[in-house]
């Protein structure tokens, strides 16, 4: 779904602009970070169980904030664990290792995801692992590719940064985004959604819950998301 005018307005109306403040984590992993090679043809229970004892570290998203003129302040966090949803049935695995789903055929409104993986103190979690995946701009999923699906590791500073278009709508369901966050090997995973304010269809939806809608503001011809995973590690 292409955001209407009125749409527009009320994403502007319930942005929330995050504070500028630069986070110091507290984690203890004190090496160089060292962006992680393409797993595409490995499970992810053999990369996380892989990782036991070098934690996989994505690629350093600095950047990527910098390029895009995104400011991710201070956490935000309440300490409780993110929702978990239903995975739904169009759930793929062994998706590309990936911080940007954009590639030939992928139209529509430009969306960026970023945030946090947090623990329940609201301290960055790096080395998550995300799996992102979502309908296209018509409502449909590729369930025979990796058509907008990838997953990615959080990194050093427990920042993710997802460069996607706006989902569109499918039968029965409000706008919407998957995804599955694993902190650690011996961690419960989590499967959730994430939801779009100003979505009239949000009230009709049965699965929809108001804790997972994200942040939005308009930064020029692109929507930011902001959403911060709190997970128990
Ligand atoms: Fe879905």
């Amino acid at each position: 779904m292409k955001p209407t005018p009125f749409l527009i307005l009320a994403l502007i109306l319930s942005a929330c602009v995050p504070a500028t403040a630069v986070i110091t984590p507290t984690s203890t992993l004190t090496t160089t970070p060292t962006p992680s090679e393409p797993t595409a043809t490995v499970s992810f229970i053999t990369q996380i169980a892989s990782a036991t004892s070098t934690p996989q570290i994505g690629a350093e998203t600095g950047d990527l904030y910098t390029a895009n003129n995104i400011q991710l302040g201070t956490p935000t966090c309440d300490g409780k664990p993110t929702l978990a949803q239903t995975e739904g049935p169009y759930y793929t695995p062994n998706t590309p290792e990936r911080n940007s789903l954009i590639e030939p055929g992928v139209t529509g409104q430009r969306l960026l995801i970023v945030g946090y993986a947090l623990d329940v103190n609201c301290q960055p979690i790096p080395g998550v692992w995300l799996d992102f995946w979502q309908a296209d701009a018509n409502g449909i999923y590729d369930n025979a590719g990796y058509h907008l699906r990838g997953h990615q590791y959080t990194d050093w500073n427990g920042r993710y940064f997802l460069e996607t278009i706006y989902p569109g709508e499918y039968t029965g369901r409000t706008l919407h985004i998957h995804v599955k966050a694993l902190a650690a090997p011996q961690s419960d995973m989590l499967a959730t959604q994430l939801y779009f304010p100003g979505v009239s269809a949000n009230s009709q939806d049965r699965v929809f819950d108001p804790a997972l809608v994200v942040c939005l503001e308009t930064l020029g011809e692109t929507l930011v998301a902001y959403f911060n995973f709190v997970l128990e590690k």
